[in-house]
């Protein structure tokens, strides 16, 4: 048994974990509970289970990459820090990033991930072209959008509950540089920000930092970033930085009201100075992977990523109301990262659909689960739901009032006699 948690260090659990080194090494009895585990950067308990957890980072080779046409198939293993080094010099990248490379394509998949690009080009589910999945000790299977789509669908976004994505095969994105040109406006509030995204709504990656705790006149100001892809000639060089380690775990008082609000200030005002520059890809799509354990400096405790969408019409009194409640009960969170998004796909857990989302930061203490409580209440008064990737505390029955098709979810599972695979939060959900 290993003690091990998500990217939060909320909550570690002990599970029995194995490691296999080929898709023959996965093995697991008729009636066991397993669940699949990426590299863990889900921050909750969506890639625990005490029973048996498989980790699959040895599954990491890439099978088949059409060059010409920008198609891959690889291992659900390999990384996307691995991936990149050999797709980024060949003119290739992912179509959707994360905010962080050390995720693994099977938990991309997993958690049909979106990135600051997701309002013109939507998720990683919508790139896909096929899947194998081991649904059962015994069987495989293959799907599309063609070919058992109601498996392929139910396994984009479906957070590891169909089976074990073992190959994935999509579309990449073409490039003819890894530099962005970034451009940086610095908004006075919230209704700035929020009109930004929908005047720059063509431009291919946006995202906003909010300082939620300032306060007034400035109550939601942030910084807003639009990003294209430089366009170049000429061989394209990757040599990413790594210029920090975190090598041990805060004391939980070094985080507070003050030391957070002081970071924002900063935050804020230095990049009032900045408009238009050019930054590389690392920076502009991974800027947290700079500090590798940057989630020490929670503490002990640990840390929980709140993030929740809304539908567009009314999201402005949503996050306004959101961030008034985080404001007064002086919970504070570091700068909180605001996108928009286009209509969802057919996942029938994914997360993205039309609207805005936020996502904020929260160390864990006794006061954190009642505001993430009254948070929910909000999120759910107005039609939103909360990133399953993200969470370690919801309770099942506000996931039933949330927008998840978890029947369909069920029904598929039945359909396909798919019995094996549950997770923590599957079981905390009373999703299966
Ligand atoms: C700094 C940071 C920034 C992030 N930014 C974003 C962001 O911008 N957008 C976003 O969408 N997410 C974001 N995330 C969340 C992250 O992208 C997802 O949680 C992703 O799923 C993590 O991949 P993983 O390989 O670590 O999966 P894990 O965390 O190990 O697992 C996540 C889920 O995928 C399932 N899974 C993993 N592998 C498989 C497999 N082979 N077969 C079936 N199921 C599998 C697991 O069972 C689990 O339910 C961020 C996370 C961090 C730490």
């Amino acid at each position: 048994m290993l003690k091990i948690s998500g990217w939060g260090n909320y909550p570690k659990i002990n599970c029995k974990v194995e490691i296999p080194s080929s898709e023959n090494e996965i093995k697991f009895n008729e009636n066991e509970k397993i669940i699949s585990r990426g590299l863990g950067r889900s921050y909750g308990d969506s890639s625990l289970q005490t029973n048996k957890t498989i980790i699959t980072k040895n599954l990491n080779q890439i099978i088949s990459f059409d060059e010409e046409l920008g198609v891959i198939c690889v291992q659900s293993g390999i990384s996307s820090d691995e991936l990149l080094k050999i797709l980024i010099p060949k003119g290739w990248f992912l179509p959707v990033s994360p905010g962080t490379k050390f995720v693994t394509l099977g938990g991309m998949v997993a958690s049909d991930v979106h990135g600051k690009n997701h309002h013109l080009e939507g998720s990683f589910g919508d790139h896909l072209i096929s899947l194998k999945i081991k649904i059962s000790n015994s069987e495989v299977m293959y799907c599309s959008d063609d070919f058992n789509s109601d498996l392929f669908w139910a396994t984009i976004g479906g957070m590891g509950l169909t089976g074990i994505i073992t190959e994935i095969k999509f579309k990449l994105k073409k490039i003819s540089s890894y530099k962005i040109n970034q451009e940086v406006t610095v908004t006075q509030n919230l209704e700035e920000v929020m009109s930004l995204f929908e005047k720059y709504k063509n431009s291919t990656y946006t995202v906003a930092w909010i300082d939620c705790l300032s306060k007034g006149s400035s109550f939601g100001r942030s910084v807003f970033f639009k990003g294209e892809h430089k366009l170049s000639q000429g061989k394209i060089s990757y040599n990413p930085k790594y210029i920090l380690r975190i090598p041990f775990f805060f004391p939980s008082w070094i985080l507070n009201y003050f030391s957070i609000k002081l970071f924002n200030y900063f935050y804020f005002y230095s990049n009032k100075f900045f408009t238009k520059k050019e930054v590389d890809g690392d920076s502009f799509f991974y800027p947290l992977d700079k500090i590798s354990h940057w989630n020490k400096i929670y503490g002990k405790n640990g840390f929980i990523q709140y993030q929740f969408l809304v539908p567009k019409k009314g999201s402005l009194e949503a996050i306004r109301e959101v961030l008034e409640k985080v404001t007064h009960s002086k919970e504070a969170s570091f700068l909180s990262v605001l996108k928009l998004f286009k209509k969802g796909n057919k996942g029938l857990l994914s997360f993205p659909d039309e609207g805005f989302t936020l996502a904020m930061d929260f160390q864990v203490n006794e006061k954190t689960f009642r505001l993430l409580s009254e948070l929910d209440k909000i999120v759910m008064k107005h039609s939103g739901k909360v990133y399953l990737a993200k969470d370690s505390r919801l309770s099942k029955d506000s996931f039933s009032l949330m927008n998840y098709d978890a029947d369909g979810l069920r029904n598929i599972l039945n359909k396909y006699n798919i019995k094996n695979f549950h997770s923590e939060q599957s079981e905390r959900l009373n999703i299966l």
